[in-house]
C-alpha cells in the first residue's frame, strides 16, 4: 500500500462525507425513478462508501500499528554464569527494549541460581548435597529438562557428556588456577563419583536422586547454550523476531537485521590454508555453538590439559580442537559440542548422524588421532 500523507487522509474523510450527503439527495430524486435502475445505482453507491469506509480504516490503522514504525536496533549485555551474555534486537523504542531486555536478564539470574555449582544456594549444590541419602528431590522444570536431555546425551555418547563430572572438574578448575597438576589421589577418590548412571531420574514426577555421597553435578557444558534459548525464547516471544543471543561461546540469531539477508558474526573460521583465522559466520534462523582449545587449560610437564574433561580417564583433554555444531537448539549444540570434543570428529558424526541429524559438526582444529 502506498504511504499516504495525514494532510491526505483528513481530505478523505471530508471526501466520504460528501459521498454520504450525495447519497441522501439522490436517495429523494431516485424515488420516481424504475425499480432496477434505482436497485443498481443503490447497489453502486454503498460499495462506493464500502470502499472509502476501508480506506479510511486502513489509513488510521497505519498511524496506529506499531509494528510499522521505524524499528531502531538495541544491544544490552549482562554477566552471568561466569561469561558475558548480549542480546541485539530490534524495537520500535527504547521503552519497549529496556523493559524486556530486564525481563530476559532477571530470567537469566533466576537460572544462575539453578544451574550454578559455584552457588551454595542453587538447586543443582542443594541436590548434589542430597547425595547418597536415598532421597529423590523435586526439580525445577528448567532443571529438568537439563538433566533429561544431558541422561540422554551421556547414554547416546557412552558417557563423553557427563553431568556428574563435577568432583573432576573441581579439581581441575583448582589445578589451572594453582597452575598445578591435580593431586593423583584427590583423582583417584573423585573419579569413580563422576558416572552418569548413578543419577536416577523420576519421570513421573521430575524428581532426581545422586546415589553415591560427594557427587556434584557441573551444567557448565550445556547451561549457558540452555539459558541463550530461554531468553531468545521469551524476547520472540515478546514480539521481536529481529533477533540475536549470545552467551560465551552459545549463540542464536533470529530473522535477521531489516534489509539484511544475515546475521553477521565475528569468529573463528578455516582460512583457505585450512588454519584458524579471524572471520565472519553469516547466519540466520540457527543456534552454533564452539568448544575446545580455550585460554583454560594446564600446561604441564609439556603436556597441555584442556577444561573439557574425558570421564574415562579423569584427565583434561590432550589433544587439540576447536569444534563448532550448527543446528535449530543452542541446548543441544551447546551439549553435543562438549561431548564431541570428548568423543572426537569421527565418533561424532555418527553421534549426529544417527540422532541428531539437524545438527552438523565444523571442525576448525583437531589434532586426535582420528578414533
Ligand atoms: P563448553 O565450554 O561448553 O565446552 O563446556 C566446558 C565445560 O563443561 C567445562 O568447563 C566443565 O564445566 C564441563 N565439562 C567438562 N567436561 C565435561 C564432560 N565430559 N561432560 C560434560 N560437561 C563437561
Ligand atoms: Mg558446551
Amino acid at each position: 500500500m502506498a504511504i499516504l500523507h495525514p494532510n491526505l487522509a483528513s481530505e478523505l474523510a471530508s471526501q466520504e462525507a460528501k459521498t454520504f450527503v450525495e447519497i441522501c439527495v439522490h436517495r429523494r430524486v431516485l424515488a420516481s425513478e424504475k425499480p432496477k435502475t434505482l436497485f443498481l445505482k443503490r447497489f453502486y453507491k454503498t460499495i462506493s462508501t464500502i470502499k472509502w469506509t476501508l480506506i479510511l480504516l486502513c489509513l488510521s490503522s497505519f498511524w496506529a500499528c506499531p509494528a510499522n514504525a521505524q524499528l531502531q536496533r538495541f544491544e544490552f549485555s549482562h554477566p552471568q554464569m561466569g561469561t558475558l551474555f548480549q542480546v541485539i534486537f530490534y524495537a520500535k523504542d527504547s521503552t519497549v527494549a529496556d523493559f524486556w531486555q530486564k525481563k530476559a536478564f532477571t530470567r537469566l539470574d533466576e537460572l544462575n541460581h539453578v544451574f550454578s555449582d559455584y552457588d551454595d544456594c542453587s538447586e543443582i549444590t542443594r541436590l548434589a548435597n542430597a547425595a547418597g541419602r536415598n532421597a529423590f528431590l523435586r526439580l525445577s522444570d528448567d532443571l529438568w529438562k537439563v538433566l533429561a536431555l544431558s541422561q540422554d546425551l551421556a547414554q547416546q555418547t557412552e558417557g563423553a557428556f557427563d553431568l556428574s563430572i563435577g568432583p573432576l572438574s573441581k579439581l581441575w578448575r583448582k589445578a589451572f588456577r594453582q597452575q598445578q597438576f591435580p593431586d593423583s589421589a584427590d583423582l583417584h577418590v573423585a573419579r569413580p563419583l563422576c558416572n552418569f548412571q548413578n543419577i536416577e531420574l523420576d519421570q513421573r514426577h521430575h524428581a532426581a536422586n545422586l546415589t553415591q555421597k560427594g557427587m556434584r553435578l557441573d551444567a557448565g557444558g550445556i547451561a549457558k547454550g540452555y539459558a541463550v534459548d530461554v531468553l531468545f525464547d521469551l524476547l520472540k516471544k515478546s514480539g521481536f523476531k529481529h533477533l540475536l543471543v549470545i552467551g560465551g561461546g552459545d549463540l542464536r540469531v533470529g530473522t535477521p537485521p531489516p534489509r539484511k539477508k544475515n546475521w553477521t558474526i565475528a569468529s573463528k573460521v578455516l582460512g583457505p590454508d585450512q588454519q584458524v583465522i579471524d572471520g565472519e559466520l553469516h547466519l540466520k534462523n540457527t543456534a552454533i555453538s564452539t568448544s575446545g582449545d580455550t585460554y583454560r587449560f594446564l600446561e604441564w610437564n609439556g603436556q597441555r590439559y584442556s577444561h573439557i574433561i574425558d570421564p574415562r580417564t579423569g584427565l583434561g583433554l590432550q589433544h587439540r580442537m576447536l569444534f563448532q555444531i550448527q543446528g535449530p537448539s543452542s541446548t543441544l549444540c551447546d551439549a553435543l559440542a562438549t561431548a564431541c570434543s570428548v568423543l572426537g570428529k569421527e565418533k561424532c558424526e555418527k553421534v549426529l548422524e544417527k540422532h541428531y541429524p539437524r545438527y552438523r559438526l565444523n571442525v576448525l582444529l583437531w589434532s586426535g588421532n582420528g578414533e
